[in-house]
């Protein structure tokens, strides 16, 4: 069922900076009733089989299989993120709906535990946890909503969801394929808003929402942590990072180049786990940074290259800023450095050499496409350095030690760690961060209790 209201909000494409359209932009009252709808709709859906919720998902995941090329296009369109980029996040989440349907029919939900000494018949029942509150990002306008939306359906939850006000429109697209797949109405509530903050209030604050998963900056996260106390809500926060990217001085260069590239320069560096720091081992310093900055100089910028524009000019301003900061501190540049002649936000790929920990970018998530070279000496300075942050996400190891690589999974403080490569992401593994980057885990094999609650029974047998 859609709503209108007079409100409304225009979404602008960064690869054009042209308005794509206007979208109605929700109120709390938009959110009261979404709620309503939700909490109508949820007892229903949570009584369903799981092979049904399970058909309902693996439908939803054919139909957006079927749209797949219109899809990453409003992605690309929406978000600036390359085409083959989008195409691949498209993928990503059909494999999520499809990953979830099959977890749904393997698993089982109730447990009997046994008996006590005084022969109490002992059993835990896990239920759905209820109306789910979601909050997502631009970055991953798709994906980030299907991993949350797609975990709470499988559960027998319902959504509230507020996308975010940049990428609104393949949210509703999503969404409006859901009901083709025959997802119950009321069970998947969309809230396009220009005002986060008063549809963020509503969904803290409400009573009927039992939990809040939210992916974003970890400011936003803190602020929402805060505020679902007042409910004590569950959360889920999915927030920034600061990833360090150490290579010693056995790593093998030519592997460690091509995953810097990856783990730098994937949606133009606007990913949460992005190398933000790269630590490098004296001896092998200038040999490394000059094989990465040989291939960085050669990433192209376009809407159809290698790196697409960034999400909005407050982005670019962001990045110079830190750019300046640097430089101002002793940095040098390598390569980039401004923006590229394209017009529009794209930002030349950058190299920054010669950094140290008192820099802004040190401390702060880049999201851009920047790497900031700093040396080490010893693996204890570069353990401590890599640690040395709020941030708890993401940390990347090159050696060809394998004490080396045991330690590091040891004693590295983030919730995904990469030894010898860059690809982070699988979908039976949890993904979420430690330290204040984040609480809980999205993904894995144990992903779906995330959505649950679950209830201790002792029942006593009356003769
Ligand atoms: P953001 O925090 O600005 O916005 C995220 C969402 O929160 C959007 O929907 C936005 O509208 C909403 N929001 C903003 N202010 C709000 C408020 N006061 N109350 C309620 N909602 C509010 O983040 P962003 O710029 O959209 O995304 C980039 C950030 O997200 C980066 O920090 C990145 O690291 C992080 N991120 C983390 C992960 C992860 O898995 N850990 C994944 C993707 C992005």
């Amino acid at each position: 069922m859609w709503h209108d209201t007079h409100h409304t909000f225009t979404v602008t494409s960064p690869l054009s900076g042209q308005p794509l359209a206007r979208v109605a932009s929700a109120t709390g009252e938009h959110v009261d009733l979404a709620i309503h709808a939700a909490v109508a709709a949820q007892p229903k859906w949570a009584a369903c089989a799981a092979s049904e919720r399970a058909a309902v998902l693996s439908q939803w995941a054919e139909i957006l299989t079927e749209h797949h090329e219109q899809l990453a296009r409003l992605i690309h369109q929406e978000c600036g993120k390359v085409l083959t980029e989008a195409a691949s996040e498209v993928m990503h989440g059909v494999s999520l709906l499809q990953w979830y349907a099959q977890r749904l029919v393997q698993e089982e939900t109730d447990a009997s535990v046994g008996m006590s000494e005084s022969g109490c018949q002992l059993a835990t029942i896990s239920q759905p946890i209820g109306v789910v509150g979601c909050i997502t990002p631009w970055n991953f306008p798709l994906a980030s909503v299907l991993v949350k939306v797609g975990g709470a359906l499988a559960t027998g939850c319902a959504c509230v969801l507020k996308p975010s006000e940049y990428t609104p429109l393949i949210a509703l697209r999503v969404a409006e394929l859901a009901s083709v797949a025959q997802l119950p109405s009321g069970l998947l509530n969309v809230l396009p808003t220009a005002d986060p903050a008063a549809v963020g209030a509503v969904l803290c604050q409400h009573p009927d929402v039992r939990m809040l998963s939210f992916t974003g900056s970890t400011a936003v996260g803190r602020a929402l942590f805060a505020a679902a106390g007042q409910t004590v809500k569950r959360l889920a926060l999915e927030l920034g990072g600061n990833a360090p990217f150490i290579v010693f001085d056995d790593a093998d260069i030519a592997l460690a180049v091509d995953c810097a590239i990856n783990a730098r320069f994937y949606n133009s560096g606007q990913i949460c786990v992005g190398a933000n720091r790269f630590l490098v081992h004296d001896a092998v310093y200038e040999r490394f940074a000059e094989a990465l900055t040989e291939r960085v100089k050669q990433l192209t910028s376009g809407p159809q290259a290698d790196i697409g524009p960034l999400i909005h000019q407050a982005a670019v301003g962001r990045i110079e800023a830190l750019i300046a900061d640097a430089l101002a501190q002793g940095a040098a540049l390598r390569c980039g450095g401004a923006t590229v002649d394209l017009g529009l936000s794209y930002f030349a790929p950058t190299v920054l050499d010669g950094m140290t920990h008192a820099m802004r970018a040190a401390s702060e998530e880049i999201f851009g496409p920047i790497v900031c070279l700093y040396r080490f000496t010893s693996d204890e300075e570069a353990f401590q350095l890599a640690n040395n942050t709020e941030a708890g996400l993401a940390a990347y190891v090159f050696t060809q030690n394998a004490e080396r690589l045991n330690h590091a999974a040891n004693v590295l403080q983030a919730g995904a760690i990469g030894l010898n490569t860059s690809e982070l992401f699988h979908l039976n593994l949890p993904f979420g961060g430690i330290k204040q980057s984040g609480i809980g885990k999205e993904q894995g094999l144990h992903c779906l209790d995330e959505f649950r609650v679950i209830k201790s029974i002792v029942k006593k047998e009356m003769s």
